[in-house]
């Protein structure tokens, strides 16, 4: 069998630290290695994670290099120089190009690679699907473990008849039976993709992930070179809290920024924090987020508003030195604030506010 490499990013933020620590825990038969893609503008916090981590999983984290030629330049610094002071944005994100997904790349060269990703069991988005034939991107968190365009080829209507003749060599008749109005419905705007394979997935996971595993084994996918795949015993499905509780039992240690800090605003006592790993300055921050960083982080606060000039700024229509002016903040607090109130009724942890925040935006930087 051709060897294949099972890789883990570690972005340094919660999730795929806590992915780390799980598959160490329940597969230590898989020979991980971990990377992480150094922006050079990171919190502490999340550098104390890394090393934490390193210390757990008994292995080293490779720090891939983003800007090769300049080992001795910061790598965010080096590409904002190459832009000429041009700051990326959710619509021309050449961050995350430059300084995530070209590393990791260039790290896997054309091997073949199963690539693990931590995106959670309450999550409703889609992780980095690299273009490249030779990666596989696998989710162990979730309770569908395989990418998008694994399930969309193997679920197109035209292959109905393959897709019982595998269900056929793994179910009992009976099982079987109960399944086949699943099975022989096309899919359809009144049956989406979505629910033809939540509806497979909620009958049987383990069953799915077989019938998978088998029509890998007619495509190039990585797992097409591997006889077994521990992972198609899972059915485990892992959500926020979950993530926090490994993190705290393994001793790694939840990042400081994550923990909730009061403040008062109109008499009422509000909360704030940040909501993910990523640079100090990543523009899909909130504003109630930005100003955190005012308040907790003045330094780097400093710093962040060293790159807007030239008429570029981290956001599209305020910028920095606009934000932090008394009235603006207290107005970003009382929205925040009120915010809390709307969609948090039952509970004011901070923690169920951000969940908002941090589905948003960042993804491709959790590779
Ligand atoms: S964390 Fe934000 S700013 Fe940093 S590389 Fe990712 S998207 Fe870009």
């Amino acid at each position: 069998m051709t060897k294949i490499r099972h890789v883990l990013g570690i972005s340094g933020g919660k999730d795929s630290a806590a992915l780390a620590i799980y598959l160490k825990n329940k597969h230590p038969e898989l020979d991980l290695e971990y990377y992480c893609c150094d922006t050079g503008k990171e919190l502490d916090e999340t550098y104390q994670l890394i090393e934490n981590l390193e210390v757990y999983l008994g292995k080293p984290i490779k720090r891939l290099q983003a800007a090769e030629d300049s080992p001795e330049e910061n790598p965010f610094d080096h590409f904002v120089k190459m832009y000429t002071g041009y700051l990326p944005s959710a619509t021309t994100r050449w961050c995350t190009q430059r300084l995530k997904l070209e590393p990791f790349e260039r790290y896997v060269g054309n091997d073949l690679v199963v690539s693990y990703v931590g995106i959670r069991g309450d999550e409703d988005r889609e992780g980095y699907i690299s273009k490249k034939s030779n990666i596989q991107s696998i989710f162990p968190f979730r309770q569908n473990i395989w990418s998008e365009d694994v399930v969309q080829k193997l679920l197109n209507n035209n292959h109905i008849a393959q897709l019982l003749n595998y269900y056929n060599n793994t179910l009992a008749p009976e099982a079987l039976n109960n399944l086949l109005p699943y099975l022989q419905t096309p899919i359809s705007p009144n049956f989406t993709l979505q629910q033809k394979a939540a509806a497979l997935l909620d009958y049987n996971t383990k069953a799915f992930n077989q019938v998978v595993f088998s029509y890998l084994q007619t495509t190039n996918y990585p797992l097409s070179k591997v006889a077994s795949f521990p992972l198609l015993d899972n059915d485990d499905i892992l959500i926020r809290d979950d993530i926090f509780n490994l993190l705290r039992e393994s001793g790694v240690g939840v990042p400081a920024y994550y923990e909730k800090i009061a403040y008062q605003i109109d008499g009422q006592t509000a909360y704030y924090a940040r909501s993910r790993s990523g640079c100090f300055f990543c523009f899909f921050q909130q504003r109630i987020e930005w100003v955190w960083l005012y308040e907790q982080h003045p330094d780097l606060f400093k710093k962040a508003m060293e790159y807007e000039k030239e008429g570029y700024s981290w956001m599209h229509n305020e910028t920095l030195e606009q934000l932090i002016q008394p009235e603006r903040i207290e107005a970003i607090k009382r929205e925040n604030w009120a915010k809390t109130q709307r969609n948090n009724k039952k509970s004011l942890f901070l923690t169920d506010i951000l969940d908002d925040a941090e589905e948003e935006g960042c993804a491709a930087c959790f590779i």
